[in-house]
């Protein structure tokens, strides 16, 4: 089976992991500073704060906004449940928003309609590598903005980064998102508060004062290794999107609505969706032929018993049409040539 996603690892990571252990310096120390430091400056923001997952990246960042219980925290109907968990750590109220039916991204105006005055921050993550056109408008909103970059890091926005329009930034380093340290985090921002406030709840050790602190640290063994995939991010980059051009170019005449290509942002390529309606074939043909094709997020977050009730038309019709085809830099070009060509032949 080819898988549908894989990590992209190699002599450097192992061979920095094995520094850090030989050294006996094994907790956070000078390999996540240096990796903070090394992000801080790929990404074009003043100040970071490296945290064992993007989950608890989430949860600090809300607390850092000053979010509490009862407020109420905006995110998009197709997104994984870690935005959930993070906003229900907190105790505040998830507000489910439908989606754009051309990048897949939250809609902006499904957020006008659904934000209130209890509205305290909103979620925008950008999602499967395509960096939302409307970052600027809802940042323009005057609610905090929290851009989750989990699957867009390196995604540029009118030849702006993703993850510096907003008020801070989360990125999320596990073990198939587009650069990896098995689990791991990162927060971005230019607020010196902010980042002052998470890097505060993050070390509980030490302290004259007592606040409810997060032991969410990040280790060196996985700081080195971070540095190491850091290097490689443009080359993954480079990788994906010539998989997904070749892609673009042999699916092109299918009856499936293909990723969009927008002048507007410049994606990634962390996922490959496409649309049709015979998406359930599709997974199914695939996968009977050893390629791990799949749904590209596991449920839709209003579909989850217990949440908001409620009209999401656009992220219906694209959850239930959704195919997302195996794309990352450790493909080798004959397995790419193989998705491309059965998923062809199942349209024959
Ligand atoms: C993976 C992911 C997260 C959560 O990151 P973890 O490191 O798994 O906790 C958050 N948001 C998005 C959009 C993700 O894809």
């Amino acid at each position: 089976m080819i898988p549908h996603s894989l990590p992209t690892l190699g002599r450097e990571e192992l061979s920095a992991v094995s520094e850090v252990i030989s050294s006996g310096c094994i907790a956070q120390g000078k390999k996540v500073e240096e990796f903070e430091r090394q992000f801080s400056q790929f990404i074009g923001l003043r100040r970071t704060a490296a945290v064992n997952s993007g989950t608890s990246a989430l949860h600090l960042a809300l607390i850092a906004l000053d979010v509490k219980a009862g407020d109420e925290v905006v995110v998009p109907d197709i997104v994984c449940t870690a935005l959930l968990n993070a906003i229900n750590y907190i105790g505040a109220t998830p507000v489910i928003a439908d989606i754009n039916g051309d990048d897949y991204n939250l809609s902006y105006n499904d957020v006008k309609r659904r934000s209130t005055k209890k509205t305290k921050a909103i979620i925008l993550p950008h999602m499967f590598g395509t960096p939302s056109r409307e970052t600027e408008r809802f940042k323009d909103m005057g609610i905090p903005v929290i851009e989750d970059c989990a699957q867009s890091v390196g995604g540029k926005i009118r030849g702006r980064n993703a993850g510096t329009i907003g008020d801070i930034s989360i990125f999320s380093f596990y073990a198939t998102k587009v650069f990896t340290t098995g689990e791991g985090g990162m927060l971005a921002s230019d607020s010196d508060d902010l980042i002052d406030k998470v890097v505060n709840l993050r070390e509980y050790d030490n302290k004259d004062d007592y606040t409810t602190r997060y032991n969410y640290k990040m280790t060196d063994i996985q700081g080195a290794m971070g540095i190491e995939q850091l290097k490689k991010l443009p080359e993954f980059i480079s990788k994906r999107r010539r998989i997904a051009e070749y892609y673009h170019m042999v699916l092109n005449d299918l009856p499936v609505k293909l990723p969009m290509f927008s002048s507007e942002v410049e994606g990634i390529y962390y996922r490959y969706v496409i649309c049709s309606d015979l998406a359930q074939e599709l997974i199914g043909f695939l996968r009977s032929n050893g390629i791990g094709a799949a749904k590209p997020v596991f449920k839709q977050l209003h579909k989850f018993a217990g949440l908001q009730k409620g009209n999401y038309p656009v992220a219906d019709n694209v959850w239930r049409d959704s195919v997302s085809l195996p794309i990352y830099p450790k493909l080798s070009d004959a397995e790419v040539e193989e998705i491309a060509k059965s998923t062809r032949f199942f349209f024959r």
